[in-house]
């Protein structure tokens, strides 16, 4: 019997896996634009009204046949998830709490109408899929192989409800370092028109919606030179909530502040991580609201220590400069503060296996 028909599961049939018969030609992951390829098979899983999940499949990657009419296209009923496998020094492939992106994700899929996924079957098709594609993880420094398990509407109807079926997939992804010039300070732009999410909204889940309402201030933003916006609360437009797609937090008066998850905020897996690590180290550390002029003032009074970003792709983003109302405020000399660095280095040492992982974060696939 091979070996992953000896896992039992419980909710759903075992996954079937076809390989395929034209492997594709590596790319050499550094030096490759984010997410241009793909590895040789994906994962499939079906939802029915009535029939439940099903037919969970590994397949030669490829393109998908749909309906003009899928519900996905007109009314965004979409939700998906963002990690990644590491390879470690001695070979082993890691991922980095893969319950957490599966808890995650069906906390998005409740918000969303969408059928829960089996946790069992979740977790099972991301180290059968990376397992079978295991030479599609890179092993240059800082390369990982990118994880997009993602779900959609697929009913074949214009009618705005909750769609009766589903697709569930997973593609994976090679990616070249972050920084192949060595972790560099960023430039942000303090957003006060757009509005990424509101409380009741969708904010906390990870939608392609959410993303749709995003691009205009990021196009915007970057045609001034900086590299990502920052978000104000939807609300008051005083609130900092996240930067781009990251997570933020910053370093003021020794003590670390990040915004609280209200419900407008995505609870990141890299910031739930920093808070963990900030607080073994012995930080105070503050989930709360943070007013824009507080920041600002900071910033001026030279309170403001460090900044940065969280997030997957990036893990740990340094901020050098915010811009308010077309004002610039640098932050620490645009220099990487020491505590960002810390931080970086722990999280990639552990997510790389170089470091013992006593908080039991890494987990296994081959
Ligand atoms: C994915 C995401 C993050 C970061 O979450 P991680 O789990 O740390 O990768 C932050 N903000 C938004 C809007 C996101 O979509």
């Amino acid at each position: 019997m091979p070996n992953y028909l000896k896992v039992s599961v419980n909710t759903v049939e075992n996954i079937s896996i076809e390989k395929t018969t034209a492997p594709k030609e590596k790319p050499n992951a550094n030096g490759i634009p984010f997410g241009t390829y793909f590895s040789d098979h994906m994962f499939l899983m079906n939802y029915d009204e009535g029939q439940g999940w099903h037919d969970p499949r590994i397949v030669p990657y490829g393109d998908l046949h749909l309906s003009p009419a899928s519900m996905v296209l007109h009314y965004a009923q979409e939700i998906f998830e963002g990690m990644k496998a590491y390879r470690s020094a001695n070979g082993e492939v890691l991922l980095f709490r893969p319950d957490e992106n599966i808890k995650r994700m069906n906390s998005s899929a409740e918000r969303l109408c969408i059928p829960q996924i089996p946790e069992d079957i979740f977790m099972q098709a991301l180290k059968k899929l990376v397992e079978l594609d295991k030479d599609w993880v890179p092993s240059e420094p800082d390369t990982s192989l990118y994880i997009r398990p993602f779900v959609f509407a697929t009913d074949p109807h214009l009618g705005v409800h909750a769609s009766h079926s589903y697709l569930f997939a997973i593609i994976t992804s090679p990616v070249g370092s972050y920084y192949p010039e060595g972790l560099n300070p960023v430039r942000i732009m303090i957003e006060s028109e757009d509005v990424r999410a509101v409380r009741g909204g969708t904010g906390y889940t990870k939608c392609g919606g959410n993303y749709a309402a995003s691009i205009r201030a990021g196009s915007r933003a970057e045609a001034q030179g900086y590299s990502q916006v920052l978000w104000l609360d939807g609300v008051s437009r005083r609130n900092i909530e996240e930067v781009g797609a990251m997570n933020v937090m910053f370093k003021i008066n020794g003590k670390i502040v990040t915004p609280a998850l209200t419900g407008s905020v995505l609870p990141g897996i890299t910031r739930k991580s920093a808070i963990e690590l900030l607080k073994s180290w012995g930080y105070v550390v503050e989930e709360r609201e943070l007013p824009v002029d507080e920041l600002v003032q900071a910033a001026d009074n030279g309170t403001l220590e460090e900044a940065w970003g969280t997030g997957t792709a990036a893990v740990i983003s340094p901020i050098g400069e915010i811009n308010f109302d077309g004002k610039k405020h640098e932050i620490g000399g645009f220099k990487i503060g020491t505590l960002t660095q810390k931080l970086y280095d722990t999280l990639t040492s552990i997510q790389w296996g170089k470091t013992e992982d006593s908080f039991g974060w890494s987990v296994k696939v081959c």
